[in-house]
């Protein structure tokens, strides 16, 4: 039975989406219920709705806490996009903008307030805080990121350890406490520092269905496999290597073959690292080479791909910076390369550290790695087994599942396995139980007089690499248990009894050489439809840099991808599609069905020549641009060359605007009066880099967004060059 049966209305009516994703709805009547509550759910899971809608379906202000502002920022932009009243109070603003953020709250202006946790719990915040409670009321308290408060957690901060003073203050306000990690240390601790009160634990599946999971063993020419990768999709990409030098050599390599890629890694300067990031956010550029330190901080829905070419530090890690591909919800691709080379290299840095049990971690680690890369069981079981979560297997989306390897009875092996283990009284790991089936002269066995037992010797004819195939997919379908204390001593279970006593077969996939085949859109009529998603692509671009916001903001790819299969005639049908809520309607509706309307009446259209140049080449004016430059050096204004070429103006500012970047000399004076660039420029020089809609606030309506952005791009380069 639904207790609010008008939520998927409001989903639509304010973010456009038909349907809530696992979980949602439970919250989120959990959270109008006024329970306190405790969301794990994977990233992209969606978490940020569960605490957004009750917002507005509550009487009161929703302070939500964030730890950091780029991310703040990007949520903020994307509810205004949907025109929800929200606003942040952080560190970047003056006290100018705070006041003005401030007496729109007090008026009741607001209804979702993102603050860092030093601010809320500040005498000076707290106080205000009490009057909002009782003029206007607050509806929840969302604390964000919430395993922050854990020092189990990956990513401690003491300031949100204060955060049990809301409870204290405010005992009736409920509080919603969301994270996506999921270990049980982390959560009790999140339970017991917020103070939650019998709070509801929604705990969602870590399986990320929409990402297909693949290995390829490296060949003689990976660079070769890695540029089909990137090849064979058109959306935006990751590629993680081990160290900053792979990182430089592979952007430049890529940027030969004429992929837009940029480097990302400790060795940048902070400027650039932001500056390269910012431009992979906003489709500027496709690809972003990183060492691991790039991406969990980024709030980039589509990303399409997430290639690691080099292998990843362990399981966790590979889990999360993997999972940054398809946050959206839409098919996305995670590779994994794996080289016997690199494990060399790795061993090696792990030998480095000075502390033992460390290395016998790093160790450890390494080993699950390589396992989930030579695992022939589904990828899925193998990485949520990892997790504690049981996965049945069969997942129809990864190498293993989609092109199984042929399977093979190997019961008679597998009991002469786990009977040796049994016989070594379960107290040695895997290489060791194969020294011994093998009949290995090693000292250790001669001095455990391992030599004298049955199963010594009895698995001569098969290989170490057999051995340990056998031995992993024993482990992989729970036949047989390791512990985890850094030595992986092997453990049998009922099952492994099973086993031995013949009252269970066992079966393993066998590797072979496979040639995966990725193509998002492979039929003629899927072809099609591609014409069409290109232009709406383009389009949106458009709109994206006149409002300088990343191309996400506008519409999601789904909503692109429905509107090129739906092509909708009318508003109304426009409308119905799938994340086009009541405000992008009336803002976008009219220019993407005038988008649409062309191509249905040109069929003929090609793809535009220049379509790849949306992701501009990092240094050079694209061609387009230096078309805009020779007509303004011939003296023409920007109404004009727009004009001329049939282009928007708006298009053509944004031309300037990356001219000026790439250093080519561009005098404003001949576009904007010598006064107004002043206002402006003093402006930047109090705020800083900031959004054009705050910059705008301060300065007043009578200046448009397009003087702002060419001065401001003016001010960025002078003050890198400074
Ligand atoms: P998380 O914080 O859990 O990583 P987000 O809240 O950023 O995830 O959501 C991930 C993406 O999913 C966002 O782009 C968001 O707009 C989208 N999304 C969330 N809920 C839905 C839904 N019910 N239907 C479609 N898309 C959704
Ligand atoms: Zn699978």
């Amino acid at each position: 039975m639904l207790q609010y049966p008008d939520l998927e209305k409001h989903l639509k009516y304010h973010f456009g989406y038909d349907h809530f994703r696992p979980g949602q709805r439970e919250i989120i009547e959990d959270a109008l219920a006024n329970r306190d509550l405790m969301v794990i759910m994977p990233t992209g899971g969606g978490k940020s709705l569960c605490f957004q809608l009750p917002a507005l379906l509550k009487q009161g202000l929703t302070v939500v806490v964030s730890p950091l502002i780029a991310l703040m920022q990007d949520q903020v932009e994307a509810l205004r996009n949907n025109n929800i009243p929200a606003t942040f109070l952080n560190s970047s603003l003056n006290t100018y903008q705070v006041r003005t953020r401030e007496e729109a709250i007090m008026n009741g202006k607001i209804k979702l307030l993102y603050v860092a946790p030093e601010r809320l719990i500040s005498d000076r915040f707290l106080p205000l805080l009490d009057v909002v409670k009782e003029k206007i009321g607050i509806a929840n308290f969302a604390i964000d990121e919430a395993h922050c408060v854990s020092e189990w957690g990956h990513d401690f901060r003491p300031e949100y350890r204060q955060l049990m003073l809301l409870k204290r203050r405010f005992p009736q306000v409920s509080t919603i406490a969301l994270t996506a990690t999921a270990t049980d240390r982390v959560k009790a601790d999140i339970i017991r520092q917020l103070g939650l009160k019998d709070p509801a634990v929604h705990l969602a599946s870590f399986n990320r269905q929409n990402l297909y999971y693949e290995v390829k063993t490296k060949s003689k020419r990976p660079y070769n496999d890695l540029l089909e990768i990137v090849r064979e999709h058109q959306g935006s990409g990751i590629i993680y290597c081990l160290t900053r030098k792979k990182v430089d050599e592979l952007t430049f390599k890529l940027q030969n073959d004429k992929i837009s890629a940029l480097p990302y890694h400790a060795g940048l300067s902070d400027d650039e690292r932001s500056k390269n990031q910012t431009r992979f956010i906003r489709d500027d550029v496709r690809i972003m080479v990183a060492t691991i330190a790039f991406g969990m901080g980024i709030n980039k829905p589509d990303v399409r791909f997430v290639v690691h070419y080099d292998l990843p530090k362990n399981l966790e890690s590979y889990y999360q910076e993997s999972g940054l591909a398809g946050r959206d919800g839409e098919p996305s691709r995670c590779t994994l390369f794996l080289n016997y080379g690199d494990v060399k290299t790795i061993e090696f840095i792990i030998g480095q550290k000075p502390d033992p049990q460390e290395q016998l971690i790093a160790k450890q680690q390494l080993r699950q790695v390589i396992d989930y890369a030579e695992g022939t069981d589904c990828r899925r079981t193998i990485q949520l087994g990892y997790f504690g979560e049981r996965f049945p297997g069969n997942c129809g989306n990864c190498d293993n599942c989609l092109y199984p390897k042929p399977v093979q009875d190997c019961t008679i092996d597998a009991m002469k396995f786990l009977s040796c283990v049994a016989r070594c009284k379960e107290r040695y790991g895997i290489s060791y139980i194969i020294d011994v089936l093998r009949g290995a002269k090693n000292q250790k066995i001669i001095l455990n007089r391992h030599d004298q037992l049955s199963t010594y010797g009895i698995g001569k004819e098969k290989s170490v690499d057999e051995w340990r195939l056998l031995g992993r997919s024993l482990l992989h379908q729970g036949l047989l248990e390791q512990t985890a204390d850094g030595y992986s001593v092997l453990k049998l279970n009922a099952l492994s009894w099973e086993v031995m006593r013949k009252q269970r077969t066992v079966s393993i996939a066998v590797p072979v050489v496979q040639k995966t085949n990725w193509d998002e859109n492979n039929s003629s009529k899927a072809a099609e439809a591609e014409i069409l998603n290109y232009r709406l692509r383009s389009l949106r671009k458009q709109i994206a840099d006149e409002q300088n916001v990343p191309p996400y903001m506008i519409f999601q790819d789904s909503t692109l991808k429905l509107m090129a299969q739906m092509q909708p005639k009318t508003l109304e049908e426009f409308g119905e599609l799938s994340g086009v809520g009541s405000h992008k309607l009336s803002q976008y509706g009219e220019r993407f069905l005038a988008e649409i309307q062309d191509y249905v009446k040109d069929k003929n259209s090609q793809i535009p020549a220049n379509y790849q140049l949306n992701y501009s080449s990092v240094e050079f004016p694209t061609d387009t641009e230096i078309t805009t430059f020779e007509l303004y050096k011939q003296g023409f204004s920007i109404e004009e060359i727009a004009r001329d070429r049939h282009l928007k103006p708006s298009t053509i500012v944004n031309h300037i605007e990356n001219l000026i970047e790439k250093n080519q000399p561009i005098d404003l004076n001949n576009l904007i009066p010598l006064e107004r660039q002043k206002k402006i420029w003093q402006i930047l020089e109090v705020l800083g880099d900031i959004p054009l809609t705050p910059i705008r606030e301060n300065l007043g309506e009578s200046f448009t967004y397009e003087e702002i952005r060419l001065v401001k791009a003016r001010w960025k380069r002078d003050k890198k060059k400074a």
